[in-house]
């Protein structure tokens, strides 16, 4: 099996973090999210335990909240004792209402409105990560106005490939994020952020990109970053106290994907950050990462039930689930890799290539091609694994379909997170 939490009952039906997931399917209907809650929790810790051996101890993760945004998870995040990134007032707005410290949560995004630096300042935002100069000067004039010093820390692109899909890179300078050392335009933002009095600079950050393996990408941009805080510190006399080295660890989704050790990672990490802090007699930082994938993927599992099974003689055997691209976007949008099992039967030896449709009208709503699966029939329950990042926050309404809920898996039992929409919320906005 794929990951620790997925394993297989005397009766053959999938467990999920030991839950009959054909049980569960009943019990709250298909399409379903499922989240180990556990696992969640496990992760947290892991990084947060990390930071603070290798680093110091204030340094601390940011969960990525557009990974998996609901109310429930900024209460895990919460009782877990770490901080969050929003990158839009809808994540600010539900970390908020679900009783998070705004004071804890980081403002991402490279094009924040006036409106959105009003509402979030309103709230109490803790920082925000500031993309570009309109951004910067924007956020002194709101603080002004609204007689506040307000937190703020750079967004600079460190010019790294790490070798990831070209949608999820974000570290070169061409990206459309943040200011680039390379052009010197990070330099003119650090001297712009030192002449504006309603603004505390903090420091610096970087986010190379998503579904990282090698862990060289990550040493390099820490090498970068720190290399640019002395540069900043001879130009300008300014001594950043914060950086942040964005996410990016990446996830196993398929047998051949290598299983990361998040721990070792950061301390490989940790060693250069330290080294050259010494070297250049530099005040080690307190030091953010920004996990959102590895702290949720593999703690999702999205179950379907099966629709029809049709073989196209010569080219494809379909099988159709009653979710699709609604909630899983992302074979359409990367072809990303997804593993997949026949729950109802998943003790029996795998015996069937199938491709696994959903049920909008685009050719291109799959699953997943040619995966091997016992052969499945009408009524059989589909799950798809290692989807708790970027699935459910990025699910839609398209054909009108609504989306499924989220049940937590947790130690005292399975519990909803978020509820099923309903016909009447799909038109609840239509005047
Ligand atoms: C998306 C994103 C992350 C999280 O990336 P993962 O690959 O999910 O860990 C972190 N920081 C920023 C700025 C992001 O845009």
């Amino acid at each position: 099996m794929l990951s620790k939490n997925i394993t297989v009952s005397a009766d053959g039906t999938l467990l999920f973090a030991g839950f009959n997931t054909v049980e569960l399917a009943n019990k709250y209907g298909t399409p379903l999210y499922l989240f180990d809650e556990e696992l969640i929790r496990e992760r947290m810790r892991e990084y947060k335990n990390a930071l603070t051996d290798f680093f110091s101890t204030d340094s601390v993760p940011e969960y990525a909240s557009k990974a998996f945004s609901c109310k429930r998870i900024y209460e895990i995040a919460a009782e877990e004792g770490i901080n969050v990134d929003v990158v839009s007032v809808g994540e600010l707005y539900t970390a908020y209402k679900a009783g998070f410290p705004t004071g804890n949560c980081f403002f991402h995004g490279n094009n924040k409105t006036d409106e959105d630096i009003i509402f979030a300042i309103e709230l109490g935002i803790g920082c925000f990560v500031v993309d570009n100069l309109d951004e910067l000067y924007a956020i002194n004039r709101i603080a002004e106005e609204k007689g506040i010093c307000q937190n703020v820390i750079l967004r600079v692109t460190p010019g790294i490939d790490p070798h990831t899909h070209k949608k999820i890179s974000t570290g070169s300078v061409e990206s459309k994020f943040g200011m680039a050392i390379e052009t010197g335009d990070a330099f003119n933002g650090v001297e712009a952020a030192l002449s504006l009095s309603n603004l505390k600079l903090h420091g610096f950050h970087c986010h190379i990109g998503s579904q990282i393996f090698e862990s060289q990408p990550f040493v390099t941009a820490a090498e970068v970053m720190v290399s640019f805080m002395v540069d900043v510190k001879k130009m300008f006399g300014y001594t950043a106290d914060t950086l942040n080295l964005g996410g990016g660890f990446g996830v196993r989704y398929v047998e051949n994907d290598p299983i990361i050790n998040y721990r070792e990672r950061i301390e490989e990490v940790a060693v250069k950050v330290k080294k050259i802090c010494e070297n250049e007699n530099f005040p080690l930082p307190r030091i953010l990462m920004e996990p959102g994938r590895s702290l949720v993927a593999d703690a999702g599992m999205t179950l379907y039930t099966v629709g029809s099974v049709k073989e196209i003689e010569g080219y494809t055997n379909y099988v159709s689930v009653d979710g699709g691209m609604t909630d899983n976007p992302r074979y359409a949008l990367y072809e990303s890799e997804y593993t997949v099992y026949n729950a109802s039967n998943a003790g029996a030896e795998p015996d069937y290539v199938a491709t696994i449709a959903g049920r909008c009208c685009e050719s291109g709503d799959l699953i997943q091609e040619n995966v091997k699966i016992k052969k499945p029939c009408r009524g059989d329950i589909i799950a798809v694994a290692t989807t708790g990042a970027y699935n459910y926050s990025m699910a839609s309404n398209y054909n009108r379909v609504a989306r499924p809920p989220v049940v937590m898996l947790s130690k005292d039992g399975d519990y909803l997170a978020v509820k099923r929409e309903t016909l009447d919320d799909i038109i609840a906005l239509d005047v």
